[in-house]
């Protein structure tokens, strides 16, 4: 028996950050950034109105007031867009819209809501500063500024700014691809009726989902019998497309336990069991010659799930070049006790309440937790139901009401 550190130690001591590669905006979001970005480009790239309203020489409005407005001649319209080089005389002012260039010499704008608005010429009722209402060209980023630092992820926020300082595409590391595979002779296709002594597939289709949500690029293989042979065959196709490759069933001490009986031979994949309640059989290691990790979950839908959360997802990330945890457990103080398993670390499937309450321990929480349905590893209705598993280390055996437990978040839609 191992620890739950052990074995996911194991799995991130082997797998590596992706290479790295270059790719169009829109399809590195999510994706980490693998370079230092520099602009190319002064941003704004001209020095451009704020407001609508009226370019001016500030001194020609000093002394505008309500009572005594400083009428000016109007002597362009300059709207976002224009890119003609205009000049504004002193005395003189031209009607300007958001977003276009100001006129070489004027040097501040006023809004149009402290005028009369007008066409021909216009009533200007306040002062305005020199440089109010005025973007200077340079103002946001400079030409040769580091706008973004390899190791960023990419959001739209990154994406929109790569895309101001003139970049179409970005070196970015890759989402991981990865194979999805379930085994097992009783197993149907999601959508076909499962008849007497059938399942429908439904870990092939929540750890799709699940590497989906990640962040990471699924692609899923239908189920394969309880056959050596049909299991080789599948994994050596899928091996060429995968950059990580999960299994889910056939890994206990069953007879047609084939995930373990193949993969045992092969050599570069260890079973073991881990001291974690659900999902004590797992396996992994490397496939062929590129090495591509594989995890060789329980069948167990909820041991699957689990397996997943803890082992699984991490790795991704790390392969993906993001931290290997992106959220902290959160406390949070039980509401009901429940009794544990001696020597191995629980995933309680539970539910936060947010809600402000104090442990028996004098600590105060965000949320309070509750166990939900029965924690049997085959129950996917409390699977569902669930947003958190509630940690609990080996060591304990009676949660009791008021303790303060340590929650694994479930449950975020999408990573990317
Ligand atoms: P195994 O790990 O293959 O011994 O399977 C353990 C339990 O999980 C059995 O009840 C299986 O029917 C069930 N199971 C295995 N694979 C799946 C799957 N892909 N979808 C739903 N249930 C499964
Ligand atoms: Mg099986």
């Amino acid at each position: 028996m191992i620890s739950v550190e052990q074995h996911l130690g194991r799995i991130l001591d082997t797998v590596r950050r992706l290479p790295p590669i270059e790719l169009g905006l829109l399809d590195a979001l999510g994706c980490v950034l693998a370079e230092d970005v520099r602009s190319a480009a002064d941003l704004p790239g001209f020095t451009n109105s704020a407001m609508d309203g009226y370019a001016v020489h500030a001194a020609d409005v000093a002394a505008a007031t309500d009572d005594s407005p400083v009428r000016l001649p109007v002597v362009n319209d300059i709207a976002a867009g224009n890119t003609q080089a205009l000049s504004l005389a002193p005395g003189q002012s031209m009607r300007i819209m958001t977003g276009a260039p100001l006129p070489h010499g004027a040097d501040a704008v006023v809004p149009v809501e402290l005028t009369d608005a007008g066409l021909a010429s216009v009533a200007v009722r306040s002062p305005v500063e020199v440089g109010q209402h005025v973007r200077p060209t340079g103002d946001d980023v400079h030409t040769g500024d580091l706008v973004l630092r390899s190791g960023g992820r990419l959001g739209p926020r990154q994406l929109a700014l790569l895309a101001a300082v003139g970049r179409s595409s970005v070196r970015v590391v890759p989402k991981p691809r990865v194979v999805v595979v379930s085994t097992g002779d009783e197993l149907v296709e999601v959508g076909r009726p499962a008849g007497f002594g059938q399942v429908v597939d439904s870990n092939g289709l929540m750890l799709t989902a699940a590497v989906r949500a990640l962040g990471a690029v699924p692609f899923r293989v239908g189920p394969v019998v309880d056959d050596a042979k049909e299991l080789m065959s599948t994994l050596e196709d899928q091996l060429v497309r995968a950059d990580a490759v999960i299994t889910s069933g056939g890994v206990s001490a069953g007879a047609y336990d084939t995930v373990k009986e193949v993969l045992s031979r092969v050599g570069t994949v260890r079973f073991d069991k881990v001291s974690m309640q659900p999902g004590m059989p797992q396996g992994f290691g490397v496939l062929g010659v590129d090495e591509t990790p594989v995890f060789t979950l329980p069948g167990n839908p909820v041991s699957a799930m689990v397996s997943f959360e803890v082992f699984v997802a991490p790795a991704l990330r790390a392969m993906a070049g993001r931290p290997e945890h992106e959220s902290a457990l959160v406390p949070a103080v039980v509401e009901t006790g429940w009794t544990a398993p001696a020597g191995k670390t629980q995933f309680a499937r539970a539910v936060l309440h947010p809600r402000r309450v104090t442990g028996t321990n004098g600590q105060d929480c965000d949320f309070a937790v509750t166990l939900v349905g029965s924690q049997g590893s085959h129950v996917l209705g409390g699977l569902a139901a669930a947003n958190c598993l509630a940690v609990i280390p080996a060591a304990v055996t009676e949660v009791q009401a008021g303790d303060v437990v340590r929650c694994h978040l479930l449950g975020a839609m999408m990573e990317a």
